[in-house]
């Protein structure tokens, strides 16, 4: 276990040790483990144990074995568990936000707005629990009728990346335990600490054994591919890259699954001539800084119209060199990336940028420290041919290019395989519908640098996925839609 306080020690120390599988605490088959890293520190925080393919057998029998009692459990009941759930998440916030810090990085402010976040999926699917609605209608020609009714899915297998820990658990969770799925989750193998914990605090809520079992492992495909082929689950809910999700779909063809991806996201930020500056400033440092800049709705080419291009980054730049770089457990605005390879990434793109002609108003380097950190970046001239146009930076970079006319933008905007979210900021409503209804993207945020929110359907389309988390559509992910003909008699 590495260094830091006392307090960090004991919270990393209280997680559960071990798989938890048909509602026991249990180690890996194989009696393996794997560290678990704290970014900021570029040091071990603890080891976890390491599941294989034997462990994903027996987290799918728990699941099966679970699925009929869970699903016949009445929708009141499981409503309250995500309701409990929901409460003990906010009584816990501070442990799991320093939890949360120590795995991934991110200040603590941020880790507790995302308890607070990952909270809300529980309260919002604690109240469609109860909604699940279905149908009485008759035949066209009069002589039948249709009982339309939904039921669970059943056991589905969950798939979370690792920047935000907890949060994209509960927004597949929430829903899962609303519809009556039992489920295993596989953590990102960078930050199992905060699902390991919420697993315990579940169960603190009233889960029954069996609904929820969670796999740790470092080997992520030896152990997903034969739940995927293996018959037991039904469904598939992965949130990360749009490299695996590409995988995971072939693999769901096996046997026909149904899928929900969040994929990548390469979202643009438009910034036109009659906006509002000071919101399109403040707007650029939550859609660029939330997370250190490592979120799928970070914006990543900012398009600013030629005539406050200039004002604009000199703005965004002095906001950004006024931000303090360091370990988020000490107070700073910006944590460490990921890991080396992550940092590795930001500065071969930045390095592209600038050999194609950009040039840095701020940053373009490492920050001081032990662990992975990069100092907040601002760079204008970006050509639109460099790297970074076309890939996800996933750190605290914002490129800015410049354009004139309203339909050159658009098509700029839309010149990408993904369709996550994009960001317009203009004070005209007339154009704010306008360029909205041409930008190819599942969310929008207008005037606006953060469109999360667990009672919206997130989501992309193109490459950046299928289907939707949270909102009213959330639980349909979860539910099959069957009838019942009859005739009258
Ligand atoms: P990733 O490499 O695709 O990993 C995501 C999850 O998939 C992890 O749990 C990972 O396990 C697992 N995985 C990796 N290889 C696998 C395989 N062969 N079979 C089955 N599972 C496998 O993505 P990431 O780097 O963790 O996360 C960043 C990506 O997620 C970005 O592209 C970001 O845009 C996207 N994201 C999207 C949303 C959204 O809502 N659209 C939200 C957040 C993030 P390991 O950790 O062991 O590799």
């Amino acid at each position: 276990m590495s260094a830091g306080t006392e307090q960090e020690r004991a919270v990393v120390a209280a997680v559960p040790d071990g798989l938890f599988i048909g509602g026991e605490w249990r180690p890996a088959a194989a009696g393996g483990v794997f560290s678990v890293e704290d970014p900021s520190l570029a040091r071990e925080l603890r080891t976890v144990a390491d599941a294989d393919a034997d462990d994903a057998a027996a987290a799918a029998a728990a699941a099966a074995d679970a699925q009929e009692s869970w699903a016949a459990t009445a929708p009141r009941e499981r409503s309250e568990i995500l309701r409990r759930g929901y409460e003990l998440l906010i009584e816990r916030r501070e442990e799991l936000a320093l939890l949360m810090t120590l795995e991934m990085g991110k200040p603590l402010a941020e880790a507790r707005g995302e308890v607070m976040y990952a909270a809300e999926f529980f309260r919002w699917f604690a109240e469609e629990a109860v909604r699940i609605e279905g149908g009485y209608q008759a035949s066209p020609d009069g002589k039948d009728r249709f009982v339309v009714m939904k039921r669970p899915v059943g056991p589905v297998l969950l798939i979370t990346p690792w920047n935000f820990p907890l949060a994209m658990g509960t927004r597949k969770i929430g829903p899962a335990i609303a519809a009556g799925c039992t489920m295993i989750i596989k953590p990102a193998e960078q930050t199992p600490l905060s699902m390991l914990k919420l697993a315990e605090i579940l169960t603190e809520a009233g889960l029954p054994a069996g609904v929820l079992n969670v796999l740790t492992t470092s080997r992520p495909g030896e152990v997903v591919e034969p739940l995927m082929r293996g018959g037991v689950i039904r469904k598939l809910s992965f949130t990360g890259s749009t490299a695996v999700g590409r995988l995971l779909i072939e693999q769901s063809a096996e046997q026909v699954l149904r899928v929900s991806l969040e994929l990548g996201g390469n979202a643009p930020f438009i910034v036109f001539d009659d906006a509002d500056l000071d919101k399109a400033v403040e707007g650029a440092m939550a859609a660029k800084m939330r997370n250190i800049g490592e979120a799928c709705t970070a914006a990543n080419r900012m398009y600013v119209h030629a005539s406050v291009a200039d004002e604009f980054a000199e703005r965004l730049a002095a906001r950004m060199d006024a931000l303090t770089v360091g370990r988020g457990t000490d107070g700073a605005d910006v944590g460490p990336l990921i890991d080396e390879a992550g940092r590795t990434k930001v500065d071969e793109l930045v390095a592209d940028a600038v050999q194609r002609g950009a040039k840095v108003l701020t940053g373009g380097r490492h920050a001081e420290g032990e662990g992975y950190f990069y100092a907040p970046t601002v760079m204008t001239g970006v050509s639109p041919d460099s790297a970074l146009m076309s890939q996800e930076i996933f750190g605290p970079v914002a490129p800015i290019l410049t354009f004139i006319d309203e339909d050159e933008v658009i098509a700029a905007a839309n010149d990408t395989e993904y369709g996550l979210v994009s960001y317009l900021f203009t004070e005209n409503l007339h154009r704010a519908f306008r360029v909205s209804e041409k930008l190819d993207t599942g969310m929008i945020g207008l005037n606006k640098g953060v469109v999360s929110n667990p009672a919206a359907p997130f989501g992309g389309v193109k490459a950046s996925g299928l289907g939707r988390e949270g909102g009213r559509v959330g639980i349909d992910e979860f539910l099959e839609t069957r009838y019942l003909a009859m005739p009258l008699g």
